[in-house]
């Protein structure tokens, strides 16, 4: 599937082998075993890949728009073609099953498919005669170089969220990939050469830390787009911010879900579960915390447990499995050490997901937790795992204090018959994405990505026309003809 097992860089249209002396394995998360092996670029090879984009900005930006677009379009019709070949490099290296992969892979193609709007998305405005004689107008310009940094959940939806928007509005672009599972964006690269982008335009380094903070202080970068953990989120937007550039930080989430004692329990419990579960929790936009509202609270527990009891553990590829395993095992040891403390805080465990009946990988069975409190460590952290937690409200007032207390705001979501309860919902919850009746309040690429608090640092959103304006920067030109 991937041509080498060392995972190449990606430099001024060149796939080039790294000179790096730090090596990692990428594992298999369903099996555990390597799958290739990660150098992490040196400061030389990421200099490199800065300048590339640099020489390649002048002509890039001055290329027609529409001609830009119609790159996105070849780009995009490759994306078609190869959705099975795209999926089976998630499933490879993230371990999610291969219709969630399907599902990531189609969401990437729906921001390609808004990038190819290019010309009319980049219209500028303009007034006739803003005094006697006088014409104002807007314009918008590419901003330079930018710097895409992605987490491990999805390696091909989230880089997707910058790529088509920084490239089609004029930038260059350097990528840094999550150092676990950098092999989509390789696949990226030469999918964006095989659509006739021209060398230099995008570019992929591999790195941790080191990687990240020379992008961050590098003179020749103008943006950042970032999207992974809070506390790191809030790192980057603090230094990109005092290297002066641009920059949009997403993070991460605690996304509580209501179930009102209206909703509909056969109907509702379903969405919870895989809004819970699906990517094995492993998501932005996971329903990370239930709360039971009113005298549903009992019922609710039953049958969010006999759901639950209802998905099949295992390998991605197994089309039979609904709930691949973790991305690491450290990540798994640490998921053990926060259903141990919140059993020790007092938390009533009623789905227990620790023994699974798997030999190898990184596996964890659905867990769930009734009668959370806002004290305990797992409502705080966002454990980013198969663990649900159940919180018991008196009423509306009540459940909207908890979910407003979290520190993030990513995505919250009601479950009710009632539209003054939906109403009171959707003015009153803090946090940037809503959904009624819905389990993943996921915009479409052509909205933004609106996380609030702790899961989002900066101004203007991923995708939609808040991506256009990230990506571009405006001149305003006042006119007189004497
Ligand atoms: P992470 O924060 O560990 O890593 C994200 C990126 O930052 C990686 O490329 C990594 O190399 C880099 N990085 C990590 N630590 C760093 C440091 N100390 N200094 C500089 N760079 C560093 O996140 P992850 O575990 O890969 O991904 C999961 C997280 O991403 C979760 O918190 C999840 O909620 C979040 N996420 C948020 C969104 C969103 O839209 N808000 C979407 C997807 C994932």
């Amino acid at each position: 599937m991937i041509a080498t097992k060392n995972v190449q860089s990606f430099i001024g249209g060149k796939f080039r082998d790294s000179r790096a002396r730090k090596v990692d394995p990428i594992p298999n998360p369903a099996t555990g075993e390597t799958i290739a092996s990660l150098p992490h670029s040196t400061r030389e090879e990421i200099n490199e890949a800065v300048a590339a984009a640099k020489q390649a900005f002048p002509a890039w930006s001055e290329t027609p728009v529409p001609e830009r677009a119609q790159v996105m379009f070849r780009f995009k019709a490759l994306f078609d073609k190869h959705i099975d070949e795209l999926s089976a490099i998630v499933t490879q290296e993230n371990g999610k099953t291969l219709d969630e992969s399907k599902g990531e892979v189609k969401r990437a193609i729906e921001v390609i498919d808004f990038a190819c709007g290019a010309p009319t998305l980049m219209m500028g405005q303009n007034l006739d005669q803003v005094a006697k004689g006088i014409d104002e107008e807007l314009t918008r310009f590419p901003v330079g170089v930018v710097a895409g940094i992605t987490p491990f959940n999805f390696p091909n939806m989230v880089p997707m969220w910058m790529i088509p928007v920084a490239i089609v509005t004029g930038n260059t672009f350097v990528m840094k990939p999550s150092q676990l599972t950098p092999l989509s964006a390789m696949r990226i690269a030469e999918l964006l050469e095989a659509a006739g982008l021209p060398e230099g335009v995008f570019n992929v380094v591999h790195g941790a830390n080191d990687a990240v903070n020379q992008l961050l202080t590098h003179p020749d970068i103008s943006a950042i787009s970032f999207v992974g953990s809070a506390t790191v989120a809030a790192y980057i937007y603090a230094t990109a911010a005092a290297n002066g550039k641009r920059v949009q930080a997403l993070g991460g989430a605690k996304n509580h879900i209501l179930v009102m004692d209206d909703a509909d329990l056969e109907l509702s419990a379903p969405h919870v579960i895989s809004s819970a579960f699906g990517n094995a929790g492993q998501r932005c936009l996971a329903g990370s915390v239930a709360v039971g509202v009113g005298k549903i609270g009992d019922a609710l527990v039953r049958e969010l447990a006999k759901d639950a009891a209802k998905l099949k553990v295992g390998p991605g590829t197994d089309p039979k499995t609904t709930l691949g395993p973790v991305i690491r095992g450290e990540r798994k040891t640490k998921l053990i050490e926060y259903i141990d403390g919140a059993q020790a805080e007092g938390a009533q465990l009623v789905s227990d997901g620790r023994e699974v009946d798997q030999k190898e990988g990184f596996f964890l069975g659905p867990t769930i937790f009734d009668r959370v409190t806002p004290n305990m460590k797992i409502w705080k952290d966002e454990l980013f795992g198969p663990v649900l937690s159940v919180v018991r409200a008196a009423d509306i007032d009540e459940a909207l204090k908890v979910l407003n207390a979290s520190t993030y705001g990513n995505m919250a979501s009601i479950f009710t018959g009632s539209g003054k309860y939906a109403r009171e919902f959707k003015r009153r919850a803090q946090a940037g994405m809503l959904g009624v009746n819905i389990g993943v309040a996921a915009p479409m690429a052509f909205l933004p990505f609106t996380g609030w608090k702790n899961s989002f640092f900066g101004d203007l959103h991923a995708t939609g026309q808040d991506s256009i304006r990230f990506y571009t920067r405006h001149k305003v030109v006042t006119t007189r003809w004497l």
